[in-house]
């Protein structure tokens, strides 16, 4: 069936869109335990980027499942599933010229590597926030460690389901030795000089300053 579907190519280009926008479209892929961060830094990053007048937008693996990925659950395919949707959509998003910044676990390895393969691996950086399992345990921000080591919840990252660490991630940020404005001001400036570091000040709103 798909084998008839064709693809239809627009006139507008990736260069195209990336030039208008005045920045290189990338993925900054967060990922790390729950609690390490990812939601933190995520947001504040899209609040600096867009204050220069970058396009940008985090896809947050929590918000996600409340629609586009409502449907797998947490074994290792609902969580592989869960990421191929988003790292698409991530994928679709740089095509129209959008910085993006997604905050998931995403505990594996292969998983993050097929992410990789989606996006292209020009634009995919796996940012590690490396905090240990303990650090993050006793931050609980949302109380779902209390409960994770109650049994009330299965299958949970760190506690009853594995996570494997970057062996090369592009950047790590230890969370539990910076501090949030630290750890956010790391990694703009990695940002940056990926995506707009020769255009600094040239964002869409540059001649609005
Ligand atoms: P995640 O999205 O990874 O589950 P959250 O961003 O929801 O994590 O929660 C991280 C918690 O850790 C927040 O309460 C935040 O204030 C705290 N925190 C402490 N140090 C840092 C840091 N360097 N970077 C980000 N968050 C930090």
């Amino acid at each position: 069936m798909r084998g008839s579907i064709r693809r239809f190519t627009g006139a507008v280009d990736f260069e195209a869109r990336a030039s208008m926008l005045r920045q290189q479209p990338l993925t900054l892929w967060l990922t790390g335990l729950s609690g390490s961060g990812k939601s933190t830094i995520a947001y504040e990053l899209e609040r600096h980027l867009v204050a220069l007048g970058h396009p940008c937008y985090v896809l947050d693996g929590d918000n996600i499942r409340h629609g586009l990925t409502s449907d797998p659950g947490f074994r290792p395919e609902d969580r592989r599933e869960n990421i191929r949707r988003v790292a698409h959509v991530a994928q679709l998003m740089n095509d129209a010229g959008l910085i993006v910044i997604t905050s998931l676990i995403s505990p594996m390895r292969e998983d993050r590597a097929m992410a990789r393969n989606i996006i292209g691996a020009e634009r995919f950086f796996e940012t590690y926030l490396s905090a240990s399992v303990d650090t993050c345990a006793a931050r609980d921000p949302k109380g779902l460690y209390v409960k994770a080591k109650a049994g009330i919840i299965p299958s949970f990252t760190g506690i009853s389901a594995p996570y494997e660490h970057p062996e090369q991630p592009d950047l790590e940020i230890d969370t539990a030795l910076l501090d949030e404005a630290t750890s956010v001001s790391l990694i703009f400036n990695y940002l940056r000089t990926k995506s707009f570091g020769d255009l600094d000040g040239c964002g869409a709103n540059r001649d609005r300053h």
